[in-house]
């Protein structure tokens, strides 16, 4: 009799121990990373977020690789978008000539020699690196209509010849 008391006693110990056992491998995960993955992102969000991001592009000024000194003829760099991206600073120069040897534009400066530059305001900046240039179209891209239009009245298309 007294040996089951004491062995019904020893299972309730036994018990009690791999309950206590359980309890701290629960607060351990409770207290790590179980717990981020609960607090992850509605599933809906991502895709969404991502559509966005492809037509939100921002349309960049793409830089000029045609542009010439018209001190010396050497190639000129077109700095507008690292300027805009912040590659490069606020004040730095928009175009710089290439030249910085023989270009009649260097200038001394308290660090060192300074390229021939200029910015957008500048009076000597060429006008025509800072228009757009439309590239002409492939006549394969071009779509010829028979439309109605084409054979109105000529005093209203005179308004578009310059
Ligand atoms: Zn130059």
């Amino acid at each position: 009799m007294n040996q089951n008391i004491n062995s019904a006693l020893k299972r309730i110990e036994l018990s009690k121990k791999a309950i206590s056992e359980a309890e701290e491998i629960l607060a351990t995960l409770l207290q790590g990373d179980a717990v981020p993955s609960v607090e992850e992102p509605e599933p809906a969000r991502d895709p969404v977020e991502v559509v966005s991001e492809v037509f939100d592009v921002v349309d960049k000024t793409p830089p000029r690789q045609d542009l010439e000194c018209y001190l010396c003829g050497n190639k000129v760099f077109d700095n507008r978008p690292q300027k805009a991206s912040g590659e490069y600073k606020e004040t730095s120069p928009d175009f710089v000539c290439s030249n910085r040897d023989t270009c009649s534009g260097i200038k001394q400066g308290q660090y060192g020699v300074l390229r021939k530059s200029w910015w957008l305001n500048s009076k000597d900046l060429p006008q025509e690196w800072i228009k757009t240039v439309v590239p002409k179209a492939d006549p394969e891209d071009t779509v010829s209509t028979d439309s109605p239009f084409d054979n109105n009245n000529s005093e209203e298309s005179e308004d578009f010849t310059f």
